[in-house]
C-alpha cells in the first residue's frame, strides 16, 4: 500500500540527519548569547516540518490564485487574529518571509525609488535594511542617517530632527539591532508630524518585551510596525506587518492599476505580488503556534524574566571592569566596548566560541575599527532564558566570559571553560522530546 509512491524506495538522507544531530548537540551543549537568537518550541519546529510546506497558496485567506487553500486559508486567518491580539493591531500581513522582506515591502507601498528615508546609522546600531548603501533600502532610496550622542549612548533626538527638518523625508524610521535603551516613539512621532512624514518602527529586536507591555508601545505613535518573528517574539523565523490603525495613504499612492488605496490594502499588495510569490503556508502555521503562546501567561513571566536576566548580566559585567554603552539596558541586551580590555571584538568571538560560548562582534558608536573587526560585542538573554536561567545563572555566565576574555590567549584556559560549560549546560535541557 503506497508503495508505489517512488520516494518511499529512497533511503532516508544521514548525511543531512547526521548533520541535523550535530546541531542540536551544539546548541544543547553551549551558552547562546546572541541577542537575535531564541530556542522555539517543539510545537513551533513541528509546524515547520510539516505538509503545509506543499501547498501553493499565492494571494490571501479567500481570494487565493490557488485551488484546494480551504484549510491553510484557516490557518493563515488564525495567524492574523492571533497577532492582532498579540499587538492589540487592527490590520497584519503574516506573510513576509523575514524581517528584511517585511521592511522592503513598507517601502515599496510607501515610497517611489529615490524618496529620502531616515533611520539609525548602522555603524550606531541599526539595521541594514534602514539604508545602508549595502542594502536595497540604501540603493534604491536617498538614505540619511542619525545616531547616538557620544556621551551616553542614547539616540541623539535633537539630530533626528534636525535632519528631519532639513531634508524632509518622506519616512522616518526607528528600532534597531544593536541598542540596548527604549525608544521615545513620541518624539519622534512629534518630528515627523512637522514635516508630513510617516514613522516606521522595526521592533525585530524587542517585539516579544512589546507585545507584553514591558517597553514603550510603538503602536500609538508609529504608523506602520514591522517585526521579525524569530527573536525575543521566540517563533520561527519570518515577518510581519502591522496597523494599529489602518489610514489613507497620504501621498495619494495609488495601485498599480491606478486606484486608490488604504495603508493596509498597498501594503497586502506590496507583500504579494509586489516583493513575494507564494507564502511559506509551514512557516505561518508555526507563526500562529508562536503568537497563541505568546498570548499565555507563561510568556509575560518569560518577558519579565529577559529584562531581569539582561540586568543582572549588565551588572555582572559592569561588576568585572566592561564598559557598557549607555551604561546599561532597557531591554534583551547590552553592547559593551572591549577597548579598555585591549581586545577586538572579532578576537573575543572567535575565542568564546572555542569555549562553547556564542556571540557576535558588533561596531560600538564612533568605532575606530571595520566591521569585520569591531571594538565591541553584543551579548543578549533571550535563548539562554528560554533555557531555563535566572539572575544568579548570569553571575557564572559572566564570569565563563571574563576567564576566557582575561587569558586570550591560554588554550588551557578555554578548554576548562568549554568543560564548565558544557557541564553547567546540561541542568538546563532543551528539545528532550528528542531523545
Ligand atoms: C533582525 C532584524 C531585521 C531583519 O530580519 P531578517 O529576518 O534577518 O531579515 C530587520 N530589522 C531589524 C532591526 C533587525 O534587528
Amino acid at each position: 500500500m503506497g508503495r508505489s509512491h517512488y520516494f518511499c524506495a529512497m533511503q532516508k538522507d544521514t548525511l543531512v540527519f547526521d548533520l541535523l544531530r550535530k546541531e542540536l548537540d551544539r546548541q544543547r551543549h553551549g551558552i547562546e548569547l546572541i541577542a537575535s537568537e531564541n530556542f522555539t518550541s517543539l510545537q513551533v519546529i513541528q509546524a515547520m516540518g510539516s505538509v503545509a510546506t506543499n501547498k501553493y497558496a499565492e494571494g490571501y485567506p479567500g481570494k487565493r490564485y490557488y485551488g484546494g487553500c480551504e484549510v491553510i486559508d484557516e490557518i493563515e486567518t488564525l495567524a492574523i487574529e492571533r497577532l492582532k491580539k498579540v499587538f492589540n493591531a487592527s490590520w497584519a500581513n503574516v506573510q513576509p518571509h523575514s524581517g528584511a522582506q517585511a521592511n522592503s515591502a513598507v517601502f515599496l507601498a510607501c515610497l517611489k525609488p529615490g524618496d529620502k528615508i531616515l533611520g539609525l546609522d548602522l555603524s550606531m546600531g541599526g539595521h541594514l535594511t534602514h539604508g545602508s548603501p549595502a542594502n536595497i533600502s540604501g540603493k534604491y532610496y536617498q538614505a540619511l542617517h542619525y545616531g547616538v550622542k557620544k556621551d551616553t549612548g542614547i539616540v541623539d533626538y535633537d539630530q533626528l530632527e534636525q535632519i528631519a527638518l532639513a531634508e524632509k523625508p518622506k519616512m522616518i524610521i526607528c528600532g534597531a539591532s544593536a541598542y540596548s535603551r527604549d525608544w521615545d516613539y513620541a518624539r519622534i512621532r512629534a518630528v515627523a508630524d512637522k514635516i508630513g512624514a510617516l514613522v516606521m518602527a522595526d521592533i525585530a529586536h524587542p517585539a516579544g518585551l512589546i507585545a507584553k507591555g514591558l517597553l514603550n508601545d510603538p503602536f500609538d505613535h508609529c504608523h506602520i510596525v514591522t517585526s521579525t518573528t524569530h527573536k525575543t517574539l521566540r517563533g520561527p523565523r519570518g515577518g510581519i506587518i502591522m496597523l494599529r490603525h489602518d489610514f489613507e495613504n497620504p501621498w495619494g499612492l495609488k495601485d498599480p492599476k491606478g486606484n486608490t488605496r488604504t495603508m493596509s490594502q498597498l501594503l497586502d499588495l506590496a507583500v504579494f505580488p509586489g516583493a513575494q510569490g507564494g507564502p511559506l503556508e509551514h512557516v505561518i502555521a508555526a507563526k500562529a503556534i508562536a503568537f497563541g503562546e505568546i498570548l499565555t501567561d507563561e510568556f509575560t513571566a518569560y518577558g519579565k524574566n529577559v529584562i531581569n536576566n539582561a540586568q543582572a548580566m549588565a551588572k555582572a559585567m559592569v561588576n568585572r571592569g566592561y564598559n557598557l554603552i549607555s551604561n546599561g539596558t532597557d531591554n534583551h541586551l547590552m553592547l559593551i566596548d572591549l577597548r579598555n580590555k585591549n581586545l577586538t571584538g572579532k578576537k573575543a568571538q572567535e575565542t568564546l566560541d572555542k569555549a562553547h560560548i556564542t556571540l557576535n562582534k558588533n561596531a560600538v558608536p564612533f568605532d575606530d575599527k571595520s566591521p569585520f573587526v569591531t571594538s565591541g560585542i553584543r551579548i543578549g538573554v533571550p535563548a539562554i532564558t528560554s533555557r531555563g536561567m535566572n539572575e544568579a545563572h548570569m553571575e557564572t555566565v559572566a564570569g565563563f566570559i571574563d576567564k576566557v576574555l582575561t587569558k586570550i590567549d591560554d588554550e588551557a584556559t578555554i578548554a576548562g571553560v568549554k568543560n564548565d560549560v558544557n557541564t553547567f549546560m546540561k541542568q538546563f535541557p532543551l528539545y528532550p522530546e528528542l531523545g
